[in-house]
């Protein structure tokens, strides 16, 4: 297969941007980025964006230094900054295809493995030009940067619907970091990021207020917490159920769900809205996505004690 993508991309120009643009190898990589599953009728499929390192204090800004230590060392992680997953769904039924966040794109330099959602999503075989829907769990940078990649817009349908919490494109107008561990220069990117997005897709928004159904199955659901219109999106279809928690749940919040992370604007919300969503998957089994959880991030949880365990769904070929 050709390493270049087939579609006329403006390239993006700065040095920084080189590495992250989209006319780079991807097709023939050698690690999957991409994995399927199916709820009843609707199709999932998990597709990496790559991996971001956050300093390793930003998972757990209210641990003592010494505890948080040692959890990474029994995890085998760097005590400095660790691996973190970046996930994005597409979803497809009835005629629908719904790509549930959109990866970094090119917003943060320091960031260079990630930012690969389109060239993965064509490696997939999905098309831009065939996506009817955008969901978006919140608009950090993370999640809202691979619709800002150029030339991604002009690929995009222009009756694309873009979902998300009237709360959060409410919050992006003025938003408050004083809770946050961000610092100057993520804030800013965040800021940035969250504005060009609305000057952007302003004419393509759906907000809803508490849930909104995408299609008939596909429900996304405001709870809050790590933004005031954080959101995840139940699928339920012919008895079978999976939740994508967007960052409601992080590789650690099994260990420590009280943990809170350096990038949650309500840290005391973003813990309740967690436990809540772990206890209520843990009771009804369903399935668990969440974009910083390891890929493929599909998994369960159970109750360990006061505790929960993170229970990887088995490969299946
Ligand atoms: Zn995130």
């Amino acid at each position: 297969m050709s390493p270049q993508p087939s579609s006329a991309i403006r390239r993006s120009t700065t040095a920084a941007e080189t590495n992250m643009s989209l006319d780079r190898p991807g097709l023939d990589e050698l690690v999957p980025s991409r994995y399927a599953v199916k709820i009843g009728a609707i199709d999932v499929m998990v597709i990496s964006d790559g991996v971001v390192t956050p300093p390793a204090e930003s998972m757990a800004t209210n641990a003592d230094p010494a505890v948080r230590a040692a959890w990474l060392d029994s995890m085998f992680l760097s005590r400095e900054a660790f691996d973190w997953a970046l996930n994005a769904v597409v979803v497809r039924t009835g005629g629908r295809t719904i790509l549930i966040d959109s990866g970094l794109g090119v917003e943060v330099p320091d960031f260079p493995r990630a930012g690969n959602l389109v060239h993965r999503l064509e490696a997939a075989g999905i098309d831009l030009a065939s996506v009817t829907d955008v969901v978006l769990t919140h608009m950090h940078f993370d999640h809202v940067g691979g619709l800002l990649v150029d030339g991604v817009k002009e690929r995009l349908r222009p009756d694309l619907r873009i979902h998300v919490a009237a709360a959060e494109a409410k919050f992006w107008e003025s938003p408050d970091f004083s809770r946050t561990a961000m610092g100057p220069i993520l804030s800013d990117v965040a800021r940035r990021a969250a504005k060009h997005f609305l000057n952007e897709y302003h004419g393509q928004l759906r907000p809803f207020e508490a849930e909104y159904e995408v299609a008939p199955g596909v429900v996304v659901q405001r709870t809050g917490g790590h933004t005031p219109g954080h959101s995840v999106v139940r699928l339920a279809s012919g008895g079978d159920r999976l939740t994508f928690g967007g960052d409601a749940v992080f590789p650690v919040s099994f260990d420590h769900p009280e943990w809170h992370n350096g990038f949650e604007h309500d840290p005391e919300e973003a813990t309740r809205v967690r436990v809540r969503l772990l206890r209520e998957l843990a009771a009804n089994r369903e399935s668990l996505v969440s974009t910083h959880m390891p890929f493929p991030s599909v998994g369960r949880v159970a109750v360990a004690g006061d505790l929960f365990r993170w229970v990887p769904t088995w490969w299946d070929y």
